[in-house]
């Protein structure tokens, strides 16, 4: 885990957000500034880092549940690309991206954009590489993370297999490192089939 505060607020405190239908949680890439004003007033705001908001009353109240909905936010915060030194307030962009990111199952068949949207090859491999390590801290399995099926088909094992060798070998590497790494190449085989349909 990076060196960053990490904010896991209930929504309820927070009158600004909007609620996307069928989604369980949504980050941003400004989530943390989007929050912050309402963080500072409940006198918890500790600066820049992490943020994503978990719709609880959707959840199933499973544990496991809540886990992986927080590793797949947290899946998409380690694919953002790096900010700016210097952000303060909201911009268009950033409006922009409000619901995009989000964990939205539902929205894939709403455009011509294809169902991974949000969710390439490079989100899932950061994905796999918290549910490997995740597994080692805690009760939480694979699918809890829903990095794959609602936007390839597959289960996310099948995700996970092709890694198996570089989740054990590169364990202890920053996720971002790896990520500036080739895959392994049946990871991008596999990659490649399911984004040609
Ligand atoms: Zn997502």
């Amino acid at each position: 885990m990076e060196d960053v505060p990490i904010y896991l607020v209930p929504e309820q405190r927070f009158s600004v957000i909007d609620r996307p239908l069928g989604v369980l949680a949504w980050t941003s890439y400004f989530c943390d500034i989007q929050v912050s004003d309402r963080m500072r007033e409940l006198g918890l705001w500790k600066g820049k880092g992490f943020a994503t908001v978990i719709f609880l009353d959707r959840l199933s109240h499973s544990t496991r549940e809540l886990r992986g909905a927080v590793l797949h936010e947290f899946a998409h915060y380690l694919t953002f690309p790096p900010r700016p030194e210097s952000y303060s307030s909201l911009d268009a962009t950033a409006a922009n991206e409000w619901v995009a990111i989000a964990n939205a199952s539902a929205d894939a068949s709403k455009n011509d954009s294809p169902p991974w949207r949000n969710h390439d090859p490079e989100f899932v491999r950061a994905a796999c590489h918290l549910a490997h390590r995740a597994k080692r801290l805690c009760d939480v399995a694979s699918h809890n993370l829903s990095f794959s099926y609602w936007y390839y088909g597959c289960n996310e094992d099948v995700w996970m297999n092709t890694l198996r060798d570089e989740l054990t070998s590169m364990a202890s590497v920053p996720i971002r490192d790896i990520l500036k790494t080739a895959p392994p190449s049946d990871f991008s085989t596999l990659a490649r089939i399911l984004t040609q349909n």
